[in-house]
């Protein structure tokens, strides 16, 4: 039995026309960008070529990009260069409901000096702006938000947060990880500072991202040692990983209009399922979410439970994020919420990619529906 998979926040599956676009740099061209040959060159033009692919997708300068091995490699570059960079301003703005990725190097750095203000939600997931507001002082070194969350899909107004944090004079960082390839984006038109990505969530390979630092800002080098993406992080490049995310970024600004049909199919999921089991609760359906995403708590009832008895029919979907999945307790985010304890502990994630099938979502449905409770 193949299984129908209902997970992709914590991943997707590989295009199968970033594979194609892989295979030459894995097989023949196996060149090192850095050497001056034919072989070098050729690697180094597939790797300028992903370049421009993901600009294009993100409407920025193809310079502002540094590739990487992902978000979290990025979001530690990017907090810890900037508490490196500017000792004079230690104070840090996030909201309570960022993903470990940025909660845990925040937790580091205040083990070293650094101040922190999280920025609480309201019950439907949505910033508290007013309080954004006021907790930018001179002294921020950085506002660093998620552009959406990864366990409620709730999309967080990027445009409002730049206008408060530039007025306000900090820099701004955006988790993009979850919107990449799921909403537009047009870094022309939002001012954003830094922007990190992993390129597993829109269909392109593990352990591939990049870091987006705009107008030439300067960040100190994470990893010494060679003059590779602009002398920021030493080493030979992962070519393969970045041709591939290149081609999952040209499909992905070529495909962008499939998540409309994924938000019908994800609407008429809820639907039917509200209709079956009337008390359950869907998070964050009351404002702005990313269209494939669904966050369902069931009444007394065990997640983890839910998760695995739906496994064993053949789908696989979350209890929450992946990295908390596995560590007991209730998630930070529907803490963050507000949810109760015991609708929390019962919450299963939803969600979808452009290559979810009608077909798959009503049996996905008729599994949950028929659940014994
Ligand atoms: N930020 C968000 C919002 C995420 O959802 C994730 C992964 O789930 C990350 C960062 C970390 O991404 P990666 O594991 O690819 O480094």
């Amino acid at each position: 039995m193949v299984p129908m998979y209902f997970d992709n926040n914590a991943t997707t599956a590989l295009a199968p026309e970033a594979l194609q676009a892989m295979l030459p740099v894995l097989k023949e061209n196996y060149g090192n960008p850095s050497s001056p040959h034919t072989m070098g060159l050729m690697a180094k033009g597939a790797m300028d070529h992903a370049r421009e692919q993901l600009a294009t997708l993100l409407n920025c300068d193809s310079e502002e990009i540094r590739f990487n091995s992902g978000a979290t490699e990025g979001i530690n570059h990017i907090l810890r260069g900037i508490f490196e960079a500017l000792p004079k301003k230690r104070h840090f703005v996030t909201s309570a409901v960022e993903h470990p990725a940025v909660l845990s190097v925040l937790d580091y750095l205040k083990r070293h000096g650094a101040k922190l203000s999280y920025i609480g939600v309201d019950s439907e997931g949505r910033l508290d702006l007013a309080a954004l507001e006021s907790a930018i002082r001179p002294d921020t070194a950085l506002v660093s938000v998620m552009a959406a969350n990864h366990e409620t899909g709730v999309i967080f107004p990027l445009d409002v947060v730049a206008r408060i944090t530039k007025e306000k004079g900090s820099l701004l960082h955006v988790d993009a990880t979850q919107a990449i390839g799921r909403l537009p984006f047009d870094l022309q038109a939002l001012d954003v500072d830094l922007l990190t990505l992993s390129a597993h969530k829109f269909h392109g390979p593990k352990g591939t991202g990049a870091i987006i630092a705009r107008r030439g800002l300067a960040l100190k080098s994470l990893i010494r040692g060679g003059t590779e993406e602009g002398g920021l992080r030493g080493g030979t490049e992962n070519v393969p990983g970045i041709v591939g995310m290149g081609a999952a970024a040209a499909l992905a600004n070529e495909q962008l209009h499939e998540m409309d049909r994924i938000r019908s199919l994800r609407d008429m999921f809820e639907k039917k399922l509200k209709s079956a089991i009337s008390d359950v609760h869907i998070h964050g359906s009351k404002t702005q979410r990313l269209p494939n995403t669904s966050l369902v708590s069931f009444p007394d009832r065990d997640g983890e439970e839910l998760m695995l008895g739906l496994d064993a029919k053949g789908i696989c979907v979350s209890t929450g994020s992946a990295c908390a999945s596995g560590s007991k307790g209730i998630s930070h985010v529907l803490k963050a919420l507000g949810t109760d304890p015991t609708l929390a502990k019962g919450t299963l994630r939803i969600s979808m990619s452009r290559y979810t099938l009608e077909s798959e979502v009503q049996t996905m449905l008729e599994k949950i529906i028929s659940i014994p409770s």
